[in-house]
């Protein structure tokens, strides 16, 4: 058969509630993103019709988590939905023991509390927003050691995730292997634009930090996701299910920290799971001050029933095949617009290089957040900035943190939009380009002191 025909893939589910969605006129928008102090984030959601700000809590829930929902024992100790999370926890990650938190960010603060001690540093394949002001709040410091493909959006490397082993080796013997408490390692990585890691790379980290007595934590946010693009890429993995190859990437590490936000389809949740007792002795102990008790950590328990459901869906090939499929779908379709974007494209999202979208601006005025602003007015899509707004500034001189990536981040909820959709966003994108020329850049307003990409405010200049 020739291969161009039967390509197609189509979701495994079929559509039993919808909710509605509105179109604003352009004057809605240019008052609505004034309002906002042109950060998307400060929009109502009212005010959105494609919402691609985050794959975070907005995916589509399933009628079996729903239905889960209504099996919840809101106990306050013990309830049954934990002892169900707690399992599904085991069978499809292998992890011993589980902590629930609030979501992934709970788990983060937990984790660089236990571990972390002043002047220690932590090697990751590079950093997450909150995930490294944990770290670095806990006394620690953060050192990418990611391969320097990834900083480079136009490379085509398929393992961007990949970490530098000679970076990781220098860093050791710089600083030493008792200031290490961990190694990060993020499936996939975010900030690098939704890049996997592979198996290869993750057992030669393995291999080294087992060496030097070296813990490995990992972000295991979208592990699942990361999971296909090793069944798809990764010599001697296409035979093998999503599933199995997650419960491979988890065993080569020591804990992780979960978001249950993306992979596992639930609005709310995450959780720290861990192999060493002791660990788990004091993560239980310290959950209970910032959290809640160590068996609902800030979850309801039909929040964690749905998540127990959740994670199966999330590691089924059907699943994840679509999922992925229609980030590509929007990436390829951007790229024959001529539209610069992060290549090879991410799974969880496509990202704009906003350098090579603007390159009249320099990253003072902001770019991505600006071209975030301009994709709103043209068709009330919603996009995020990742560049310099979202690095924030160095804790010791000050100054903006200049990221090689300015990337303005289209994400795609999970099982929420269709491919018309898709249609619609990828033609707005390639009529703002069209346009380029009369985007100016942003002046900040107003700047907070942590994370300031949630709530800076700008203007145009
Ligand atoms: C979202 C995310 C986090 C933080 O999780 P929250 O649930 O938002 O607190 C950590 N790491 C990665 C890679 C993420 O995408």
């Amino acid at each position: 058969m020739p291969h161009t025909i039967k390509q197609s893939w189509a979701e495994p589910y079929k559509i039993k509630m919808v909710e509605p969605v509105f179109i604003t006129t352009r004057e809605e928008r240019e008052q609505a993103l004034q309002q906002a102090g042109y950060n998307t984030f400060l929009l109502r959601s009212e005010d959105v019709y494609i919402d691609l700000l985050t794959d975070s809590g907005t995916s589509a829930m399933s009628d079996r988590q729903w239905a889960g929902l209504m099996l919840g024992d809101e106990a306050y100790a013990g309830s049954r939905n934990f002892y169900h999370l707690e399992e599904a926890v085991r069978k499809y990650y292998g992890y011993r023991y589980l902590v629930p938190t609030h979501q992934g960010r709970g788990a983060e603060h937990i984790i660089s509390q236990i571990l972390i001690k002043k002047g220690d540093v932590i090697p990751g394949n590079m950093y997450f927003t909150t995930t490294r002001l944990h770290q670095e709040l806990a006394g620690g410091k953060f050192v990418d050691v990611i391969i320097d493909e990834a900083h480079d959006p136009e490379s085509t490397y398929p393992f961007k995730g990949d970490v530098d082993l000679d970076k990781l080796q220098q860093v050791i013997d710089m600083y030493g292997a008792e200031r290490i408490p961990y190694v990060a390692i993020a499936t996939t990585v975010n900030m690098a634009g939704g890049q996997p890691i592979s198996l290869a790379n993750l057992r030669q980290v393995r291999e080294l930090t087992a060496r030097y007595g070296i813990k490995i934590i990992h972000d295991m946010t979208r592990v699942a996701e990361n999971a296909f693009m090793i069944q798809q890429k990764e010599e001697g993995y296409a035979a093998k299910s999503v599933a199995e190859i997650t419960r491979e990437i988890c065993d080569l590490t020591d804990g992780a920290t979960m978001s249950a936000k993306k992979d596992a389809m639930v609005n709310i949740g995450g959780f720290l799971a861990l192999n060493d007792a002791d660990l788990y002795d004091e993560a239980r102990n310290m959950v209970v001050i910032y959290e809640g008790l160590h068996t609902y950590g800030g979850m309801a328990g039909r929040d964690m029933e749905a998540l127990a459901i959740g994670i199966a869906e999330s590691l089924q090939d059907d699943h994840i095949r679509a999922r992925v499929g229609q980030v590509h779908y929007l990436g390829n379709k951007l790229h024959e617009y001529g539209v610069p974007i992060v290549k090879p494209v991410g799974t969880h999202g496509v990202f704009i290089d906003a350098r090579a979208f603007l390159p009249h601006l320099s990253q003072d005025v902001f770019p991505a957040q600006a071209l975030a602003a301009e994709l709103y007015l043209d068709s009330g899509v919603r996009t995020m900035e990742r560049g310099v707004v979202s690095a924030g500034r160095n804790r010791e001189t000050g100054e903006h943190n200049y990221p090689k990536l300015e990337l303005v981040r289209l994400t795609i909820p999970r099982r929420v939009y269709t491919q018309a959709h898709m249609d619609v966003v990828a033609e707005s994108v390639a009529s703002v380009l069209a346009e380029r020329d009369r985007i100016k850049g942003l002046k900040m307003v107003y700047e907070p002191k942590y994370l300031r990409f949630f709530q800076a405010r700008f203007e145009p200049l």
